[in-house]
């Protein structure tokens, strides 16, 4: 057969405990969800603020496809690039304190135009170690040469920045890191890239809705070498992604940046959408003030575990084997609550990993809490 080859790599990965599957989902993104004719509460979203099925969102986006229609016909250089999008961009980059930003369709998509469009042959990325996928295939795609240091370590940073000779050098760190919901010393990171004249692109993914009262992990840092990534279809509740930077960077982007310039821009209802979350992100405080409610009660339970809880809404769980994870993942699945279980090559250690949302219910994480002691007690 034709695809054979296909077929043992599938199987070896099954063997492994490594194999992954879609579940369908049967209803809105949300505290809870349907799932294979079940209701769980849903602690595998990146809805940190509740907002992905919120009646502004929806009635904005139904609003802006009246008004604009739905696709936006061509790219933004051609003619896709309507006062929608632009009104996004604008309240976005005034939102986070930069002087002008580009939005994209995914955050994959803005980490592969930013890094490639500004590094290349000749240049240098100084990369932490977990890094995001996208930015490691954005770096390895630039050609510039890829340096990463161990995860947060600042001096590492500073020796590669020393010794490596470059026209352009880039850092690139995630601010809120994925699979374990640390943060990067992003204050200190700048510091350095103003010592030893480098840029700094940060993607703050996870940041942007959530910290910062909103506002992402780089507000306060005031550099013009701070380039700020954020995506748009995790606390922001819909999809893409912006960049946020000096003008200059934005114009070059717009000019150089592939992964922009060759695709079609996002649905103008989207950009409606965006609009409206902003505006609760911004007002909306006791979002914040509940997912930080929950984040405190669920790290009291897995600190009295001896487990090391994030500060963030990303709480991971590491465990001995991906077959441990898969196993705690289904045990938590009987008893209604949804985990993902995260395996290699995604992450170097097998985890659980739970995403805490402003609209859980406090009952809810009592529950996961006190059902994970149980498990833990059993696996020990
Ligand atoms: N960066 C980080 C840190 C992410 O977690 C993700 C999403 N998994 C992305 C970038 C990609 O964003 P998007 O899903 O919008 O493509």
């Amino acid at each position: 057969m034709p695809f054979d080859a296909l077929d043992a790599d599938l199987d070896a990965r099954r063997v492994a405990n490594l194999y992954r599957q879609r579940r369908v989902l049967d209803s809105p993104q949300g505290a809870t969800v349907d799932v294979d004719g079940r209701r769980l509460v849903n602690f595998c979203s990146n809805d940190y603020l509740g907002l992905a099925s919120h009646p502004d969102l929806i009635a904005a986006a139904q609003a802006g496809a009246a008004r604009w229609g739905v696709g936006s016909g061509a790219s933004h250089l051609v003619c896709g690039h309507s006062a929608a999008h632009e009104a996004m961009e604008q309240r976005l980059a005034a939102f986070v304190g930069k002087p002008a930003a580009l939005s994209f369709s995914t955050g994959y998509m803005a980490n592969l135009a930013a890094v490639t469009a500004l590094v290349g042959r000749g240049d240098a990325i100084f990369a932490d170690k977990l890094n995001h996928a996208s930015l490691n295939d954005a770096c390895q795609l630039s050609h510039a040469a890829f340096k990463r240091f161990a995860h947060n370590d600042l001096a590492q940073l500073e020796r590669l920045l020393a010794t490596t000779e470059a026209d352009r050098r880039l850092i690139v760190v995630d601010a809120v890191f994925s699979m374990d919901g640390d943060c990067a010393p992003l204050a200190e990171i700048v510091r350095l890239a103003e010592q030893y004249d480098a840029w700094v692109y940060v993607d703050d993914a996870h940041g942007f809705g959530v910290l910062g009262d909103g506002r992402g992990s780089a507000i306060g840092i005031d550099s013009p070498r701070l380039i700020y990534m954020a995506t748009l279809g995790k606390a922001a509740g819909v999809a893409g992604a912006f960049i946020a930077a000096e003008a200059v960077v934005i114009d070059y982007l717009v000019n150089m940046a592939r992964p922009y310039i060759y695709t079609t821009a996002a649905p103008p209802p989207l950009a409606e959408a965006v609009l409206a979350s902003v505006g609760l992100i911004e007002r909306e405080h006791w979002r914040r003030e509940a997912l930080a409610m929950h984040i405190n009660s669920l790290r009291a339970v897995l600190a009295g575990a001896g487990l090391m809880p994030s500060a963030t809404p990303i709480q991971p769980l590491l465990v001995a084997d991906s077959a441990v994870a898969l196993r705690l993942s289904q045990c938590l699945g009987d008893a209604g609550l949804w985990v993902s279980a995260i395996r290699p090559p995604t992450v170097p250690t097998p985890r659980l990993r739970i995403c805490l949302s402003a609209t859980h219910d406090a009952g809810d994480v009592e529950h996961l809490g006190r059902t994970l002691l149980t498990l833990l007690q059993e696996t020990r």
